[in-house]
């Protein structure tokens, strides 16, 4: 792989050899404790992250790598009116790899149509969000052993939710998924679920649906189905869930340490 830019970029196979090396690198961390050396990762983020950014930085830092963090791009160039290519140019001059997040679907592409160094595209407005769509595949496939004939019902902002967007595209793509059904109320899905990932709803582009998991919701999954959740999370996940074994999305934070460190040694 160049660039990890849409998950339609990458098939089943990769997937799995990703999901194995994450594998390698979670037992025998001590194998891949240098093979960054002397490299520099840029997290350039021009919406706000917790997990992203600081699972990537994470990821390189235990590679044996360095990071340049850029979280307020109004301190930058950026805010003289520096346009996005002349950034990553910029970007690329001193570093191996890029991380971006930005506002504006599309973005990512355009970053890697200029750039001399892999780009990793952390989120594109309402896009994609390839690396959550992987660490979610991960998680998914350490619970139940298969990506293959699972019941996966999606709640909340789909529409605007990109991690969705991702993880959607990537079982339609390879034959996972057989069909998408929506419907307004989760409740009647719920009890032959095998999955249900959680998304909050996206305020920041304009959405103001309104919803939760109640007891009631919970009462009908089965002890099989796992409940996800890419965080942050707002109302319509409660904290009383958390100690239900059923609950993943702690879990999942961690899927997202391995599987970016997999992608860091998969791009050249
Ligand atoms: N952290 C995820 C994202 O950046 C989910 C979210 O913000 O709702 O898309």
């Amino acid at each position: 792989m160049r660039h990890l830019i849409s998950i339609k970029d990458l098939l089943p196979d990769e997937l799995m050899s990703l999901i194995d090396i994450s594998d390698d690198i979670e037992t025998k961390p001590q194998k891949y404790r240098s093979i960054m050396g002397g490299k520099v990762l840029t997290n350039l983020f021009y919406e706000p992250s917790t997990r992203t950014s600081s699972s990537f930085h994470s990821a390189m830092l235990r590679l044996g790598g360095s990071v340049i963090q850029i979280n307020e791009v109004q301190y930058s160039s950026v805010s003289k009116g520096e346009n996005l290519q002349d950034t990553i140019l910029t970007i690329g001059s001193y570093s191996d790899f890029i991380v971006l997040r930005s506002q504006y679907e599309g973005d990512a592409k355009i970053a890697s149509e200029v750039s001399q160094v892999p780009v990793i595209n952390a989120g594109d407005g309402a896009g994609e969000h390839p690396t959550q769509a992987l660490l979610d595949l991960r998680t998914i496939y350490k619970n139940k052993e298969t990506l293959e004939g699972l019941k996966i019902v999606f709640v909340g902002d789909i529409a605007n939710g990109r991690t969705v967007h991702s993880l959607g595209t990537y079982l339609e793509n390879n034959n996972q998924c057989h069909y998408f059904e929506t419907y307004e109320d989760m409740t009647a899905e719920l009890s032959d679920a095998d999955v249900l990932y959680m998304t909050r709803v996206q305020t920041e582009r304009g959405s103001t649906e309104s919803y939760e998991l109640t007891r009631d919701h919970v009462d009908v999954l089965s002890d099989k189905c796992i409940v996800m959740h890419p965080f942050p999370r707002n109302d319509e996940l409660p904290r009383w869930f958390d100690s239900d074994p059923r609950a993943k999305y702690i879990e999942q934070m961690k899927h997202g340490l391995f599987m970016r460190m997999a992608i860091l040694t998969s791009l050249d």
